[in-house]
């Protein structure tokens, strides 16, 4: 079974940074762009407290726990508002990738995780954020960007 992805690329939140574009373009060696390619090799990795999560976090999620899901409060505010973000643009949810984690256990997530992300054109990884593949460059269907945030241009009358 090839690894794609490592324990140590899933977030304190859930997000697994093994699909995310920063950290593909990163590691596939897609050279940085200002603007245009951001370069990240992981929450974890970083060894970075949440970047979403961590001002407002009272158990220091990323140093104290491991995981949110092992707070009793989960989902707090910040962490509902990110997993609403990304349901919602991106089909994908941190607290469900969270559930399955604890549920199944992380070698189960991580297969299911390489099995939803496989680029149908080399085998690698798509990224959850626009459904490229950053190391065939494989461009798959892209995310639908909900009106509000998409690039939406009125029509002139
Ligand atoms: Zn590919």
């Amino acid at each position: 079974m090839d690894n794609k992805f490592t324990p140590d690329l899933i977030a304190p939140c859930g997000m697994n940074c093994g699909v995310c574009k920063a950290y593909l373009a990163y590691s596939r060696g897609v050279p940085y762009k200002k603007g245009e390619v951001s370069h990240c090799s992981g929450c974890l990795v970083r060894n970075k407290n949440c970047a979403f999560i961590k001002r407002d976090c009272p158990k220091k999620v990323g140093k104290q726990l491991r995981f949110c899901h092992e707070c009793p409060e989960m989902p707090c505010k910040q962490l509902a508002k990110i997993d609403a973000l990304y349901s919602s643009r991106y089909d994908m949810s941190m607290v469900e990738n969270q559930k399955m984690i604890k549920e199944k256990g992380m070698d189960a997530f991580l297969a299911s995780q390489a099995e939803k992300y496989r680029c149908p054109s080399c085998g690698d990884v798509v990224s959850v954020h626009d459904g490229k593949c950053y190391a065939c460059g494989y461009q798959g269907e892209a995310p639908i960007k909900k009106v509000g945030r998409a690039r939406w241009v009125p029509n002139k009358k």
